[in-house]
């Protein structure tokens, strides 16, 4: 089959893409989906499990009511209708790290189904609408030891470990997603980062892309230009970071374009994405859902959530990021770029959090975004990580607006602070960091500057006022910093005048 990959900009000239994403999110309930197995990570392999999720024979599934609370809650966050009646349904097929030869998921009669989410992108709203969200179980967890791909073929032998299997999943499937055009690649990254951020706010799931909580298929196909067709969709799995989504669909799309343009059929398939070298590589031939041999899972009895649970549920669902992004923006006067800024530096919850504790949306906004952020870049670590928080940064400005200390100072009570060194006010006394007030010491210092620059002093006298820099920055510097500038102006005019 052709590997020639088509310019990103002339796979537009001929084809429109069509985008569908599968999102799997792993629920951080206390339990597995149908046992009382801790649903924990990072134990011995082997150790979270029991006869229902090793599949034992004659072991009975019981539903975990908080998984379903969290599937409605999602649903609901999804602007889905919620089923008044769903069933699980078994999707057979066997997979060594699979104990019972069925994943025990949701087939035709998912929890929540058609809804949307919109999803900004550039300044531009897409609607992306939602075909279904459905519960259904982990896999465990194959590795393949020896071998350098970590995949089976070459390996010299293959460990299981089922502490994974049984973990309750939410699979959010869209509907396909077209007219996006040369933006298809960044719409899908702003649909599971999006995705990502109500996740969060709805406190589900832990959502770490890196650690596999949440995991994005990537399903693509070209059409030939306006015929309003569907051609035929690879499906590229587990993709692992916002980017890499973004970069598999632009792959996929210069690859279904030089397939086409070879008068070739692209296979429908799935894909293993590779991040270093970002290409993606056939995986297996994709099985159809009857291959699967659906039926409803009889060993455990239909959902019905009562109505008045669903609205309850709807009552606690938090404000959505994007709205609650869009509240803030105009509550705090930020400018569109002002507010992207701080998103992108992961400081929106830590500048929140600042302004609640007192300080001004410009002052937390500054101390985040400048002073702290170049100091979390510098020692390569997540601004939140730094040690400063929130009622810290507050406590700065609150002291800056005091004149206890100046701007400068500050930095230093910043540095102290990342040091734990203490609060604001106890580095600022055990540093010695206060601004010194005693007229009588500012006033020395001003005399001895006058004396000691008299030709700067002659131009104020003759009424060079601005001449006042190079002595206000001589007693700054014999006060080491800690002096009001503004009063020691007014000190130099008040001797020269
Ligand atoms: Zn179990």
């Amino acid at each position: 089959m052709t590997t020639t990959l088509v310019p990103f900009e002339e796979v537009l000239e001929k084809y429109d893409p069509a985008l569908g994403l599968e999102v799997h999110v792993e629920l951080n309930t206390a339990t597995k989906m149908f046992c009382g197995c801790p649903a924990s990570f990072g134990e011995e392999p082997n150790t979270s499990v029991c006869p229902v999720c090793l599949g034992l024979p004659g072991a009975m599934p019981v539903v975990n009511g908080k998984a379903v609370e969290s599937a409605i809650r999602i649903g609901l966050a999804l602007n889905c209708e919620i089923a008044e009646w769903c069933r699980f349904a078994r999707k057979n097929y066997f997979y060594p790290d699979m104990p019972k030869n069925f994943q025990t998921s949701q087939y035709d009669e998912p929890i929540a189904f058609e809804g949307f989410m919109d999803v900004e992108v550039g300044g531009e709203t897409v609607r992306v609408e939602i075909e279904r969200a459905h519960m259904e179980e982990d896999t465990g967890k194959s590795l393949h030891v020896g071998g350098s791909t970590g995949r089976i073929h070459g390996a010299d032998y293959s460990l299981v470990d089922y502490n994974r299997a049984g973990i309750p999943l939410i699979e959010i499937v869209t509907k396909p997603i077209l007219g996006t055009g040369a933006k298809a690649p960044e719409v899908a990254r702003a649909y599971v980062q999006q995705l990502r951020n109500l996740i969060v706010a709805l406190g589900v799931s832990e959502a770490r892309m890196d650690q596999g909580n949440l995991r994005a298929d990537v399903n693509l196909s070209l059409a030939p230009k306006g015929s309003g067709l569907l051609g035929t969709r690879t499906e590229t799995k587990n993709v692992n970071s916002f980017r890499s989504v973004e970069r598999a669909v632009r792959f996929e799309m210069s690859r279904h374009a030089g397939v086409l343009d070879a008068q070739e059929s692209v296979l429908q398939e799935t894909r293993h994405w590779h991040e270093d070298t970002g290409i993606t590589t056939s995986g297996r031939e994709k099985s159809d859902a009857e291959d699967y041999r659906y039926f409803p899972e009889p060993d455990l009895v239909p959902m019905a959530p009562a109505r008045e649970w669903v609205e309850e549920l709807r009552g606690t669902l938090p404000e959505n990021p994007t709205q609650k992004r869009a509240r803030l923006q105009a509550e705090w006067g930020f400018s569109d770029l002002e507010m992207r800024d701080t998103v992108g530096a992961g400081a929106l919850d830590l500048v929140e959090a600042t302004i609640a504790a007192g300080a001004s949306p410009p002052s937390a906004r500054k101390w985040w975004l400048s002073e702290l952020a170049r100091r979390a870049n510098d020692s390569g670590i997540d601004i939140a990580g730094l040690g400063v928080t929130p009622v810290d940064v507050a406590g700065v400005q609150a002291l800056v607006e005091a004149g206890t200390i100046n701007d400068k100072l500050a930095r230093q009570v910043f540095e102290g602070l990342i040091a734990g060194e203490g609060t604001p006010e106890e580095i600022v006394a055990a540093r010695g960091l206060a601004i010194v007030s005693d007229e009588g010491a500012l006033g020395a210092a001003v005399d001895n500057a006058i004396a000691a620059n008299p030709d700067v002093a002659d131009k104020i006298r003759d009424g060079k006022v601005a001449a006042a820099g190079a002595l206000i920055g001589a007693v700054m510097k014999e006060m080491r910093g800690q002096a009001d500038a503004g009063r020691v102006r007014e000190l130099i005019l008040e001797r020269l005048s």
